[in-house]
């Protein structure tokens, strides 16, 4: 097969799975309102949970820090690209975090693929969840050590793989609020399992952090659980984008001596730092209680009229609530019929879920007003 074949083999198959992919040009995703060649579509589909991606006070965080810090910076955080703005960020989320250190990522998928290689070798084990984001089994997979998956969220079958002998070290991997199913892990016994072993446990929380529990401080928080390395990205409660991995002082020191995409990789902007420094704050406010109190309105709402349509919900509290259609193309059917009503929602088809799983996948924002849940089950209603 020559390298042309094998490209337009692999998108013959795509497209004949009804499984081909492609990206739509926006004018603006986030948020409420999603709009696209002039025309407003009520959003389903982005992570801005909290509503935080056109907040006032975050925008101006992020263009005063521009004006002092300029656009970029100008380097990795080993040579010249470690600001202040950094720094005072890194602080401010081990302090609401708990924990001694936090290193901060471009992108949480960075954050997983740096962490997860710099922390295994080939005597070890990584044992993850069968549902863990693409970001993390890619990770464990490229990784020299042996890679165990548990049936989701399967304690018993986590306890079994962790019983048998291994030369090495032990990494279990774990999402707090899982990104397709919107499920959360139980956290709590899964980190007994692993302390039993005298594992680690990484909980990647990038759709609790800063949604769920007390002052936005995530799953494990709530479930009154440290990990040994807690992920948490900037693109979804934080309205913004980046990761930081939140540890002790001498995982943090091994980090910043072993990951390579610290060491090689150019700094995220300070004025995204400034940023995200604004949008913490928010989340920790007032303001960010209230706005956790209607995302979760909206969930309930939402949960309620799903089931009284008869749509298979999962067991999700979380913002992202889906409707399991099973069948590809009747997903896409779903979501361009709801398109067509002013609604946008993703049909999410595999492999990104089991096969026979295809989904639209719903997520709210606290932006969301009430009647915009109404409008989406009566379309939802009408489509099905
Ligand atoms: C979105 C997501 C990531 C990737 O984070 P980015 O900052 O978007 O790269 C990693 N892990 C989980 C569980 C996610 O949902």
């Amino acid at each position: 097969m020559t390298w042309q074949q094998r490209i337009d083999s692999a998108l013959q198959a795509r497209r004949a799975a009804a499984a081909f992919r492609v990206r739509q040009a926006v004018e603006n995703g986030a948020g409420r309102f999603l709009t696209r060649e002039g025309r407003r579509f009520c959003n389903f589909s982005s992570n801005d949970y909290l509503g935080l991606s056109q907040h006032p006070a975050i925008v101006r965080a992020w263009q005063q820090g521009a004006d002092r810090y300029g656009v970029g910076s100008g380097g990795s955080g080993h040579v010249s690209g470690y600001t202040t703005a950094h720094q005072g960020l890194e602080e401010e989320l081990a302090g609401w975090l708990g924990y001694a250190r936090a290193l901060l990522f471009i992108s949480g998928f960075a954050a997983n693929q740096a962490v997860i290689a710099a922390m295994t070798d080939k005597d070890d084990r990584i044992i993850a969840d069968r549902l863990s984001h693409a970001s993390l089994l890619e990770a464990a997979n490229l990784s020299p050590a042996q890679l165990r998956r548990f049936a989701h969220n399967d304690v018993a079958q986590l306890s079994a793989l962790l019983d048998k002998p291994c030369v090495g070290q032990q990494l279990v991997v774990t999402e707090g609020v899982f990104s397709m199913d919107g499920d959360s892990a139980p956290l709590r016994a899964l980190h007994d399992a692993v302390k039993k072993q005298n594992g680690w446990l990484l909980v990647d929380d990038a759709h609790g952090t800063g949604v769920t529990g007390d002052e936005g401080r995530g799953s494990a928080h709530q479930q009154n659980v440290k990990p040994e390395l807690l992920i948490v990205t900037f693109g979804k409660g934080f309205g913004v984008s980046g990761a930081a991995v939140l540890c002790s002082d001498s995982v943090a020191d091994y980090l910043l001596q072993f990951a390579r995409h610290l060491i090689y990789s150019t700094s995220m902007p300070p004025a995204q730092a400034v940023a995200l420094s604004a949008s913490v704050a928010i989340i920790r406010s007032a303001e960010g209680a209230e706005r956790r109190e209607r995302l979760s309105e909206h969930i309930q709402r939402l949960r309620r009229g799903l089931h009284a349509l008869a749509l298979q919900r999962t067991d999700s509290q979380s913002a992202i609530q889906p409707a399991i259609v099973g069948d590809n193309a009747r997903a896409l059917a779903l979501a361009g019929a709801l398109r067509a009503r002013g609604i946008w929602v993703t049909a999410i088809r595999p492999p990104t879920v089991p096969p026979g799983t295809a989904r639209l996948r719903l997520t709210l924002t606290a932006a969301h007003d009430t009647q915009d849940i109404d409008t989406l089950l009566e379309a939802l209603h009408d489509a099905s």
